[in-house]
């Protein structure tokens, strides 16, 4: 197993753990060379995750996606790179749980959680662009969840409101 980030062919596991109702074994592998740390799981058929989109269509998960979502959501927050990778692996390891295709709204909504656990202003940012995961309602919803925040006179258009949510 080669190391995602450096190609280093000396990987170690350092958890093994069964998921999915014992279907899968899921394993957490560290890098001997340069540390970091990944995700892999073992299967008796490889089952790579499908997001199905709104208009229907069906793509390959994309954790580079997720990630630069999180990523342009926490900016400027005191969310380390790391805590970032730990949420895109938490994320992954939850849609693949679902079993089989998952929705971009399961995406967004996992995203949603995991910055909700993390900063709230990284959550709200990224809940007012929450339409990049194509579900106006599922926005709507999740804004209303957050105490915090007033509703938005016109959260019908989604449109992005980070500048309201600066400190
Ligand atoms: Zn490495």
């Amino acid at each position: 197993m080669h190391c995602p980030s450096c190609s280093c062919v000396d990987t170690k596991v350092i958890d093994s753990r069964e998921s999915e109702e014992g279907a899968a074994i899921r394993r957490r592998r560290s890098c001997t060379d340069c540390g970091y740390r990944f995700t892999t799981y073992e299967r008796l058929e490889n089952q790579p995750l499908f997001v199905i989109k709104r208009d229907g269509s069906r793509q390959p998960f994309d954790r580079a996606k997720v990630s630069a979502g999180i990523q342009a959501a926490v900016k400027g927050r005191p969310v380390e790179d790391i805590d970032i990778m730990a949420m895109v692996e938490r994320i992954e390891d939850k849609l693949r749980l679902v079993g089989g295709d998952v929705t971009t709204s399961d995406v967004g909504h996992s995203v949603l959680d995991e910055l909700r656990a993390t900063d709230e202003v990284a959550y709200m940012r990224f809940a007012s662009v929450y339409k990049n995961f194509d579900d106006a309602a599922d926005f709507r919803r999740n804004l209303r969840c957050c105490r915090s925040v007033r509703p938005a006179p016109n959260a019908r258009g989604g449109s992005a409101r980070t500048q309201s949510l600066r400190r």
